[in-house]
This record gives structure tokens, sequence and C-alpha cells, in this order.
């Protein structure tokens, strides 16, 4: 099996090999990947830094060309890389198929923005003085993923890296090293210059660590755990660098007694179980007030035993395994914790046997939770949901709130009043009313705020604040 390298200056190159391993199917090695080095990130770093001067001031005509190409060669093999992303991260096929499209608008997003830098002129209040306020890019930029969106982050975050003019080291998560390589593949033969955008695919403690205590990085985006959020965080407050981080969340959905039912389970089964319930945008606590509780939770329940759990790639499957043994034991211990704690569990939480070796776990709803418990305080990332019955909207708002995180949180409601209240008074950086939690577009700002995300939002124009750094210029002609 021909090895993945990694891109470092322009050049592929080698490294002991690790083999990505599809979680429908444990025998089946999806392809061999380059593990590499502390020196080889040494030498991204280096190859990135070489080629930020003339990167930072290419045309804007060429950035846009090879962001627009890359765009155009992921969406003619969406197919293929849905199918690549499918095979790796193990969510549905028709999930890595809409997860490839979304990349390929980002860059095709990000391309058009290429072309509409700009910057504002204004008065000095000084007669005579004007002012320009533009927008340099930063420099080298560290890029880390995590494993759950294997080609849609890695794109959000190397599209307006690119368009903004600077280069970029790139780690993505150990377990999805395939849509990670593919998408520098595509970026590299659109005719990137030899050193702006470098892969190093390896262990987070490894490479990862080399990038946090590089003094060469003026930024660096995160996606991930809490954990190595913090000590993104320490390293750049420590070489005095912007750094960006989403991490977890623990988002509410409120469904109040006058939603539409139907609509409150659609969204809530997606939102919480859809993609394995593995997204930070995933809602882990349901917030159901009195009058509709039990009505609810039936018709989740019943939804839920409708759904086909198998191979990620078989045509008719709903929700694909979990992603790893470590994160199947993750889900299997909250599953136990939340029944420890009184919580109790109505439907699924068990393993499924199905035709190929994977990670089959049927989708596990609690209800009676408490939004004291650990299944509601902690971040699970399976398809785990909590169902916490409330007496009426107040309660429902101060229970949404009463959590470290604040991603996303969503209502299903039929009131206007209840809905533009919730919207002005939830502590979250995305509110959906009557949509679910998880899914949201390509070209507006996405991140949370409290203990799931700091700094400024990704995507969207909103990117650029991030990217690049403001410049105040003073001119007296
Ligand atoms: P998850 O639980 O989602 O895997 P992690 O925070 O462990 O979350 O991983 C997210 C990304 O951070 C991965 O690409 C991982 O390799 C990387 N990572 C892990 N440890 C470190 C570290 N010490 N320094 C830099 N990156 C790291």
């Amino acid at each position: 099996m021909a090895l993945h390298q990694n891109l470092i200056a322009g050049e592929w190159v080698g490294g002991d090999a690790i083999a990505n391993i599809n979680p429908s199917d444990t025998n089946d090695v999806v392809g061999e990947y380059a593990r590499g080095s502390a020196q080889d990130m040494q030498d991204a770093i280096a190859a990135a830094k070489a080629a930020f001067p003339a990167w930072s001031r290419s045309g804007i005509l060429e950035r846009h060309a090879i962001l627009k190409k890359t765009a155009d060669e992921i969406l003619a093999r969406k197919d293929e890389l849905g199918a690549l992303l499918s095979r790796e991260e193990g969510k549905t096929l028709a999930e890595g198929i809409g997860e490839t499209i979304r990349a390929a608008q980002i860059f095709d997003f990000f391309a058009g923005e290429a072309l509409r830098l700009a910057g504002e002129t204004l008065p000095s209040v000084r007669p005579g003085i004007g002012i320009e306020i533009t927008r340099d890019p930063l420099g080298v930029i560290g890029i880390i993923t995590p494993w759950n969106f294997p080609i849609a982050i890695p794109a959000w975050k190397i599209a307006p890296a690119l368009c903004y003019g600077n280069t970029v080291v790139f780690k993505p998560a150990e377990l999805v090293p395939g849509c990670a390589w593919a998408i520098v593949d595509i970026l590299n033969r659109a005719g990137l210059p030899k050193g702006v955008l470098n892969l190093v695919m390896g262990k987070g403690s490894v490479v990862g660590q080399v990038m946090l205590d590089s003094p060469l990085l003026s930024g660096i985006t995160f996606t991930g755990s809490t954990g190595t959020g913090k000590r993104v965080a320490l390293a750049s407050v420590e070489h005095n660098r912007k750094y960006q981080l989403e991490m977890g969340g623990k988002n509410p959905m409120v469904v109040l007694d006058d939603a539409d039912l139907a609509n409150a389970v659609e969204a809530c089964v997606n939102g919480s179980f859809f993609s394995t319930g593995q997204r930070c945008t995933a809602s882990s606590r349901l917030i159901v007030t009195e009058g509709i509780h039990d009505r609810f939770v039936a018709a989740v329940t019943e939804r839920l035993n409708g759904l086909v759990i198998d191979n990620a790639l078989k045509a008719g499957t709903h929700i694909g395994p979990v992603v790893d043994a470590s994160q199947m034991k993750q889900d299997e211990d909250y599953i136990e914790i939340g029944q420890k704690e009184g919580a109790k569990l109505v439907s699924g939480g068990e393993r499924l046997n199905r035709e190929t070796p994977g990670f089959y776990l049927k989708p596990a709803l609690f209800t009676e939770a408490t939004n004291q418990m650990r299944i509601s305080r902690e971040e699970i990332f399976g398809p785990v949901a909590s169902v916490i019955r409330v007496k009426d909207y107040d309660e429902a708002l101060a229970t949404a709130n009463d959590t470290t995180f604040g991603l996303s949180a969503g209502i299903c409601t039929t009131s206007l009043k209840h809905a533009t209240h919730f919207k002005r008074n939830v502590e979250a950086g995305m509110v959906m009313v009557n949509v679910a939690t998880a899914g949201v577009d390509f070209h507006v700002p996405f991140g949370g705020r409290k203990g799931s995300s700091f700094g400024s939002r990704e995507q969207g124009k909103y990117a650029a604040e991030f990217y690049t750094s403001v410049k105040t210029s003073y001119t007296l002609a």
C-alpha cells in the first residue's frame, strides 16, 4: 500500500507509516499515512516562514484562482472524497458527501473573498491628514484540527488563512489523515508556491506540541478538546501570539409545550444523534416542559427505534459507528455513569453487532436526568442525550444557561415571545429556533462563548478578524 507522505516545503517526504482504520470495519485499512517527527514539524514551520514574504504580497487573482480551482476539484470529486470521509470517520455516506460539498463551498467563498479584500479611508480629526485602515496577513498560521469533521474544519481554517495571505503548517487529527492529505494534495496541485501550505501528520503530543512551542508561529487556530485548547492558550500567551479555540459543547435544546411536536422530534433526533452525536454542536441536553414531556419522549423513542445503525457506507444507514475504541469506551462509561446517577435509560445504549466488525452503538436516550448530573455537565461526544424535565420557560432558560459551555442552543416553540426572549438571553454563540443545534451554514460566523470558544469567530467574512492584523495609517499630503 502506497504511503501518503507529509508535504514540507513543497516536497512529499516520508516517515513511519500509521494505518488509517475504518471504524465501520476494523479489518479495512483505508490507507497508510506518514507519522511526522518533531524535526518534520520544525522543517515545515521554517518552510512556511520562508514562504511568507512572497505569499503575503501575492496577487489577489493568484489566490483567487488557487482557491477556486481547489473548490472545483473538491466538488467534482465529492462522491469519492465523501466516501473516503465516511470510511475513515464513520459518518454516513450522505453526511460524508454533504460535508465534502461544504468544504468546496468554503473554498469557493474564500476564493471570492480574495477578490473583495478592502479597507477603509476616512479623514483624520487633524485637517490635511488622511487615514487608511487596512488588514495585513499575520504570518505563519498553525492549524490543528480534530477528527469529527475531517474535511470541513481543515477547509474552514486553511481557506481563510491562504486567502488573507498567510502561510500554513497544518496538523490534522491522527484518526483522519485521509481527507486532510487529499485537500493538501489538491491545493498543492492547484498551484500553491512551495512552502505556503505544509502538512505534518502525526501525534498531537509530538508534532502538535512543536507547533505550540515554536516562536515562529504568528497564530494558532485550534479545534478539539478543552484540555488541549488550554495548552494552546498557555503556549500562545507565552509566545505572545494570536490564538483561536473551538472546544466542547453541552448544547441545550429547549422544547416548550406549544412546540410543533413532529418538528421538535426531528430537530432533537437530528441534533442529538446524527453524525453519531460526534459534533461539538450536538444537543446533549433536551430540556422539555411538563405538558409535552411524555408525548415528546414517546415520539423520540419511536423515531430512534426506526433508525438503522450500520456500516457508514451502506445504503440505508442513518447512523454510522462511533469513531474508535477509546471513544466507544467513553460513551459506554457515561451511559453507565448516567444510570448510576439515577437517570433512566429509556432507549438504546447497547453495542450492536453488524456484518462488519465496527464500533456500533445504539443511540442512548436518558429521561429523569437533572442538570447537575455528570451526563448533563460533561461533554460525552457520542450518540447519548438526556431529557431534563422542567416546569416552564423560565426554568428551561435558566437550565439551558446553567453550564460552563456556550456553543449552540436551540428552542422549539411556536411562541414568538419565547423565541425572541430566548434569542436575546441564552448564553451561546449560535441560537437555533425550531432548527437542530447542529448543522450550520458556511458563509456566516461560527463559534461560541464561555468554555466553548476563545477568540474571534470562524467562517464567513468574520474569519478575517483572526487571520489578519489591522493597520491604521495616517498620511499628511
Ligand atoms: P479529541 O478528543 O477531539 O481528539 P484533542 O484535543 O485530543 O481532541 O485533539 C484535537 C487535535 O489536537 C488533534 O489534532 C490532536 O492531535 C491535537 N493535539 C493533541 N495534543 C496536542 C498537543 N499537546 N499539542 C498540540 N496539539 C495536540
